[in-house]
């Protein structure tokens, strides 16, 4: 993780500045405060309690439970696996930093030109559609509105294998850019050809609005009937959520729906209820709900209400969503529709004001599992049909997150069944321990007791980081060479590296330590140390170094008493001791006057 060649460190030190580290973690990770910090489960480890914190002022995350840590540009690199360059270029975007002038040459990801493509071909697929009456008959047909297609910029891929890769190239692309970005295959023999052809096409932006790909729809009968985007370094189907940056504005802040935000399954639904005044409504691009999309979920909303079929599918979905959805403090309930009409069609056939108060009375996720289950066993009245239904309901009830929702599972199988609440909980409490499981989390982060030599070393070196100038001062005089600490000394070697002359360096040593475990060292040491006072900087570093040299001053006397201990010490050694002796007693006596000076003992 060196700094880029070409880009200045104090540009990089401004960019990481001005990221705010807590919102970009944020994104993949469910982060409370937690004192100075904020604290979540590690996305880089499997972990039930969280032992990963991100320093909001220090601008730094570490994972007590597995050890990694870094700066924001580390954490995304590790997190989407992207380049130092990758990640300085995605973060400087965010923060409004142009690169661009200290760009040289190199295969780095341009995240600013990529979005500019797929910018391109919105506006070239959404003035295709001005010359496709089909359709534009079809989205008429779909109750879609002019307003609603320049909002959604709903454009038209042509039946034609080069129209829009022909576009693009006028337009300066190459056909690599067309390719990564999924506009474009190459050919079997040569070129490229357009990935969307003869579809209605619309637009999947980020969490901030920007294109990353696009969804297309057939309109005849042909296969796919959907076709997504290919993965690429903008579009993550499992991270996306089609509409979020619409939504996330537009949670009700009260009445009977504060906080709520609606889950469908496509962007046609999504896009039927935003229509009808639903804005607070998301979709999911063919994947299962993701933990890392929960997460995003979870910071503008406390209530989600999903409109998922009740048919197996819909039940395991929502299974699976559960634990993602408790850990994240959000509460569910689901959108109960007449059986085999999806939203977008009833808000269009029973209305807007139907709609709101099914979402506002969605049905509680028990009631939901429990009769999805329940009528998947028609017979279920007789006995054969009631212990086949039980043991599915043992399944549902095993993946329930809390014991709140256990029994309201229970209540539901004891009323219907016919059975009291107690055999029902017997018959289903035979579950897993995951309450042990959860509470033997992070034992093992405690640090080792260190010695007070090594203590001292790392304080004065967490003062050096903290504070450069003072390190500067000292540098002469330091006897790196002498420092017991492994850490410690590297610390210093890169310390004398650096260029800054004065202000607290720790951002700037993360990034350019190139040691994994080195940087490791530095941001826990940096987590657990509380913040440095303004004026107490300098009496610690008094004291440390103080300590330091009575430490250092007691291991030579050590070693001199074995070797007079020893036979054969000759003279030397027994001026030497005689004179470490003395120097130690007056530093002592230093010490202890230092001591009663101050109103009380320490
Ligand atoms: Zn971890």
């Amino acid at each position: 993780m060196t700094s880029q060649k070409g880009i200045p460190q104090s540009v990089i030190d401004e960019i990481r500045e001005r990221a705010d580290i807590v919102s970009v973690v944020s994104d993949h990770v469910i982060l409370k405060r937690s004192g100075a910090n904020f604290s979540g489960l590690c996305p880089f480890h499997n972990e039930k309690s969280p032992s990963f914190s991100v320093h909001p002022v220090k601008r730094i995350f570490h994972c007590f439970g597995c050890g990694v840590g870094g700066d924001v540009f580390g954490f995304l690199m590790r997190i989407q696996n992207l380049s130092f360059p990758a990640a300085l270029e995605k973060v400087a975007t965010q923060v409004g930093i142009d690169l661009a002038p200290y760009r040289g040459k190199g295969s780095d990801i341009d995240f600013v030109r990529a979005h500019d493509l797929l910018r391109e071909a919105r506006k070239f697929f959404r003035r295709q559609l001005g010359g496709a009456p089909a359709a534009r008959d079809y989205l008429a047909k779909r109750g879609l509105t002019a307003a609603t297609l320049e909002e959604f910029q709903i454009g038209w891929a042509a039946d034609d294998w080069r129209l829009l890769s022909q576009h693009l190239r006028q337009a300066g692309y190459s056909e690599e850019e067309m390719t990564a970005y999924g506009l474009a295959r190459k050919g079997k023999e040569s070129g490229v050809y357009d990935y969307f052809r003869a579809r209605v096409v619309f637009p999947i932006e980020d969490d901030y609005g920007k294109p990353v790909g696009f969804g297309g729809r057939v309109l005849g009968d042909g296969q796919p009937k959907y076709l997504n985007s290919p993965e690429s370094a903008l579009y993550a189907k499992g991270r996306l959520l089609f509409n979020l940056h619409r939504a996330s504005k537009a949670v009700p802040a009260e009445g009977p729906d504060a906080g709520t935000l609606l889950l469908v399954e496509g962007y046609m639904d999504a896009i039927g209820l935003y229509q009808h005044g639903f804005r607070n409504v998301v979709a999911t691009l063919g994947t299962a709900l993701t933990e890392s999309q929960v997460k995003k979920l979870a910071k503008f909303a406390k209530r989600l209400v999903f409109a998922y079929d009740p048919d197996q599918a819909g039940v395991k979905a929502t299974l699976r969503a559960l634990p993602l959805l408790e850990s994240s403090g959000l509460s569910l309930s689901m959108l109960q529709l007449p059986a085999g009409i999806d939203p977008d069609e009833y808000v269009r056939t029973e209305g807007a004001e139907a709609m709101r108060e099914r979402v506002t009375n969605g049905q509680p996720v028990e009631a939901f599992l429990f009769e999805a289950t329940r009528d998947r066993h028609p017979n279920w009245r007789t006995p054969d049909g009631k212990r086949a239904a039980l043991r599915d309901m043992i399944h549902v009830f095993r993946l329930l997150p809390s014991p709140l929702s256990q029994q309201n599972f229970i209540e539901r199988v004891a009323d219907a069944f016919g059975i009291s609440e107690e055999l029902v909980r017997k018959s289903m409490s035979n579950v897993p321990e995951r309450e042990a499981a959860m509470s033997a989390a992070v034992a093992a982060t405690r640090p080792a007791v260190l010695s007070p030599l090594v203590q001292a070393e790392r304080t004065l070196v967490h003062c050096y980081m903290s504070e450069i100038s003072a390190y500067r001062k000292a540098e002469d005089e330091l006897r790196v060479a002498e420092f017991k600490d492994p850490y410690c000394k590297r610390i210093l070697q890169l310390l004398g590296e650096l260029g800054q002359e004065s202000g607290d360096v720790s951002g700037a040593l993360i990034s350019v330590c190139e040691d994994e475990e080195l940087r490791r060292f530095i941001t826990a040491e940096l987590m657990v140390r509380p913040p440095m006072a303004e004026g107490g900087l300098g009496e610690t570093l008094a004291d440390c170094s103080r300590e330091l040299r009575k430490y250092r001053l007691e291991a030579r006397k050590r070693e001199l008493q074995r070797l007079v201990a020893s036979d054969g010490a000759g003279d030397e050694v027994l001026r030497e001791f005689k004179q470490v002796t003395e120097e130690l007693q007056s530093l002592l006596k230093s010490l202890d006057g230092a001591m009663s000076s101050l109103p009380q003992a320490r």
